[in-house]
């Protein structure tokens, strides 16, 4: 058990972070080393186990990362883009493997995570299930068969407490469309990034984001032409799928070189 590798779980009390508790404690490929929550979080001080509503499991949630992340080979992160950048410089102090999965960055937030990619490992994918990863692959070969008649419109849906839209995951599936295409996705379409649908132009990659209930999160990919249609489509029914992608990218990132990974490095895809 001691051998282990040991992993910090950051935003403990979230829906992501309390799933990704449960998968580490019941994994017997890793241990829980500690688990933070931001200063004067109701949880702090308190046993995670306690706090989650079931049996002690001997870790007391912290808001202090850098003592946590000192004793851990890697660091899962679910929280939000400023919590994600001050812990990225914390793991990479600790030599921790930093396991992303913060969605909502801008892209001058993902660059500031350069110096830290210099010293330890980086794992970020806006989705860590094998399933979307496996979408994006599929979406760059279909957008690469098919030429520009066919338009390509990513609609997503998530539950009503999502704050970013649209999704980290219509982003990813917008960019492996745009390389599909050959193109930048920056150029080819903000349709729907601000919430606003503008007319269509030729070669345009468009967004439409819902948000109700409690849906977990759901994907299509939709290429439409005159007289046919394509749409590649993926369903999320359980956040377990991704705290298992999560710990998986904590466990294959223990031998690798510093660096900036994405999922499809650690899936091989
Ligand atoms: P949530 O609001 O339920 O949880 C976020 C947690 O982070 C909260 O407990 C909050 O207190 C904590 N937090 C915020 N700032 C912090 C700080 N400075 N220090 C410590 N803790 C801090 O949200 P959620 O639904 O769990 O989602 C979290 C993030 O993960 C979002 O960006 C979401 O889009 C993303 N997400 C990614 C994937 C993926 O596969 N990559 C899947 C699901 C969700």
């Amino acid at each position: 058990m001691e051998d282990l590798p040991g992993i910090v779980i950051t935003g403990a009390s979230g829906r992501m972070g309390q799933m990704l508790i449960k998968t580490v404690v019941e994994s017997d490929k890793a241990k829980l080393a500690g688990a933070v929550e931001r200063t004067g979080h109701a949880w702090i001080g308190q046993d995670v186990g306690v706090a989650m509503g079931g049996a002690p499991l001997g870790v007391t949630v912290t808001d202090k990362p850098l003592e946590a992340f000192a004793n851990a080979q890697a660091v899962i992160d679910f929280t939000a883009p400023e919590a994600t950048l001050e812990f990225s410089k914390l793991a990479a102090q600790a030599r921790a493997v930093h396991v992303i999965g913060t969605t909502g960055m801008t892209d001058a937030q993902i660059k500031q995570l350069e110096p830290a990619s210099y010293h330890a490992v980086i794992v970020r994918a806006g989705n860590m299930s094998l399933g979307v990863n496996l979408l994006t692959v599929l979406t760059q070969k279909v957008a690469a068969a098919l030429d520009e008649d066919f338009d390509i419109e990513i609609i997503e849906a998530h539950h009503h407490h999502k704050v970013d839209a649209p999704s980290g995951t219509a982003l990813m599936l917008g960019e492996a469309a745009a390389a599909g295409r050959g193109v930048d996705l920056a150029d080819v379409s903000d349709r729907g990034r601000d919430g606003i649908t503008g007319a269509r132009k030729k070669g345009d990659i468009g967004f439409t984001a819902i948000r109700g209930g409690d849906i977990v999160g759901e994907h299509d990919v939709l290429f439409a032409a005159a007289g046919e249609r394509i749409t590649l489509r993926h369903v999320a029914t359980d956040r377990a799928i991704f705290a298992r992608g999560a710990l998986k990218a904590a466990l294959w990132g223990q031998d690798k070189m510093p660096g900036h990974y994405s999922m499809l490095d650690v899936l091989g895809l």
